[in-house]
């Protein structure tokens, strides 16, 4: 079975493992898993075993090696790799090969990484559970009849079942922490422009930020340390020095103060998630955190905010895709533009997309700008005041990632809105910017995971590793129930 991202580089680094082996075991496991799991849009075979061969033949060169050499990263759908396809889990993207690379993914690759292949999203990145891919959804290992989470949902199911040591995600307000809580790994958001989003398929800009998936925490700090830094190619990259996030796994957290938001363990809180959560937070007490309730008293409007404000923006983001410039054209009505356009749109999004492009239209359009979108960014204002004021008084925040564990495919679909509610403690810290992460803590009696999720102040992603390292550490880590080799 593939060890962890670090491992696996020292022994390519060491000349212990071929990149090559490595790759062929990646996908090895692809081939014998996917079928069921379905985690992978697009597999990359050919160009991943080249790229490990490229690695293994620096070596023998004599040339040093980056971080991650031979270390097999998935990539979700959204982000564009050269001569990949890209689709965004869209029939309207269906076949699109970019021109060009995502900065994180020329990043990846001067440090030596190989891709395994893009994995399964919902549509835009707009969903929960990954039903709403155009093809089809990824099934979570734990129990293929549950849903793994989402929107990066094949990213996390592609870790969670060892397909890949690490992958990378987005997550707008939510979808690398849900999934990564619902299927067992490691998930981090970083501070909005922590991490260039040059390349990223955008869904709504204020929000989305990459981030790493891993089977462990210091996998998902060394992933982070390759990625995170100032683009020139994106003006809300943040020109701020990367923290040595692998150094922070390794830091006392003797002192640290750690604060528990009432409105995080309120109504819809699954009983077995909170007694797992609160395990956990009182472990790390034991380690020496101090403990102490917070106040974060507009939680219960994140939900409303975040659908009026996201909605808005993917409504201006997705108008690009018209049929000219991209993918699907419906070419039935080749000579009249606008119905081109129509026919092109209608039939390339999903019922989602179009809900949300519906919304967005309307919370901007004249006479409701004011009342709906204006309003929505002076709570966003409000949101993000509850943080500033908390980290006044504590070092980190703890709560549970998701309300629920995993739930079983289909049982949401008719109920959109059961659906945004699954957000409800991932959002704050989307609309605030913060530094976010789940780390996975005890799973439930029925052996579903559990996710821990640890919130920082903006750029304090060091905190967040500390901490999720030192809970790793009491932690045995858990595989999934599937046939394959342990
Ligand atoms: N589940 C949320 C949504 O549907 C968040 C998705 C995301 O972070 N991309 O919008």
């Amino acid at each position: 079975m593939l060890s962890t991202v670090i491992a696996i580089a020292e022994q390519v680094r060491t000349g212990q493992r071929k990149a090559v082996e490595v790759a062929e075991e990646s996908l090895r496991a692809i081939d014998t898993l996917d079928h069921e799991l379905h985690a992978f849009l697009a597999v990359a075979a050919e160009p991943m075993i080249q790229q490990a061969r490229l690695v293994d033949q620096a070596r023998e060169r004599g040339e040093p090696l980056g971080l991650l050499a031979g270390v097999p990263v998935a990539i979700k759908d959204a982000i564009c790799t050269r001569g990949l396809v890209s689709t965004a889990g869209s029939k309207i993207l269906s076949g699109y090969v970019p021109p060009y690379d995502a900065t994180v993914i020329t990043k990846l690759r001067a440090a030596g990484a190989v891709f395994p292949g893009k994995t399964n999203m919902d549509e835009f990145a707009m969903g929960s559970s990954n039903e709403n891919s155009a093809y089809g959804p990824a099934r979570n290992p734990w129990d293929c009849a549950r849903v793994p989470g989402g929107s990066s949902g094949g990213s996390a199911v592609a870790v969670a079942a060892r397909m890949a040591p690490a992958a990378l995600g987005s997550d707008t307000g939510g979808s690398i922490r849900q999934p990564a809580s619902l299927t067992g790994t490691v998930g981090v958001k970083p501070t909005y422009g922590r991490v260039s989003r040059f390349g990223l398929i955008a869904f709504a800009s204020s929000l989305d930020q990459i981030g790493p998936f891993a089977t462990d925490v210091r996998g998902a700090a060394r992933v982070l340390s390759v990625i995170a830094g100032k683009d020139p190619r994106d003006a809300t990259s943040l020109d701020v020095p990367v923290d040595d996030y692998e150094a922070a796994c390794g830091k006392s957290i003797r002192g640290l103060r750690i604060g528990v938001p009432e409105e995080y363990f309120a109504q819809g809180l699954d009983p077995e998630v909170e007694a797992s959560v609160r395990a956990a937070i009182a472990s790390l007490e034991d380690d020496g955190c101090v403990v102490k309730p917070v106040k974060l008293p507009h939680t219960r409007y994140a939900v409303a905010t975040y659908y009026v404000l996201a909605t808005a923006e993917a409504s201006s983001n997705l108008a690009r895709f018209d049929g000219v410039r991209y993918g699907l054209r419906v070419r039935e009505a080749h000579d009249d533009l606008r119905a081109m356009y129509g026919k092109t749109r209608d039939a390339g999004f999903g019922a989602e997309v179009k809900r949300r492009i519906l919304l967005g239209t309307f919370v901007l359009s004249a006479g409701y700008y004011d009342a709906y979108y204006l309003k929505a960014q002076r709570v966003r204002t409000l949101l993000r005041r509850d943080f500033e004021a908390a980290f006044g008084d504590v070092d980190a925040i703890c709560s549970p990632t998701s309300p629920t564990p995993a739930w079983k495919l289909g049982e949401k679909m008719a109920d959109p809105l059961a659906m945004y509610l699954s957000d409800v403690y991932t959002l704050p810290a989307s609309l605030a910017g913060i530094a976010a992460m789940s780390v996975p803590c005890a799973p439930t009696r029925g052996g579903l995971p559990v996710g821990l999720q640890i919130m920082a102040p903006a750029l304090r992603e060091s905190t967040c590793f500390s901490l999720a390292a030192a809970w790793e550490a009491r932690l045995p880590t858990q595989l999934p129930p599937l046939g394959f080799e342990r």
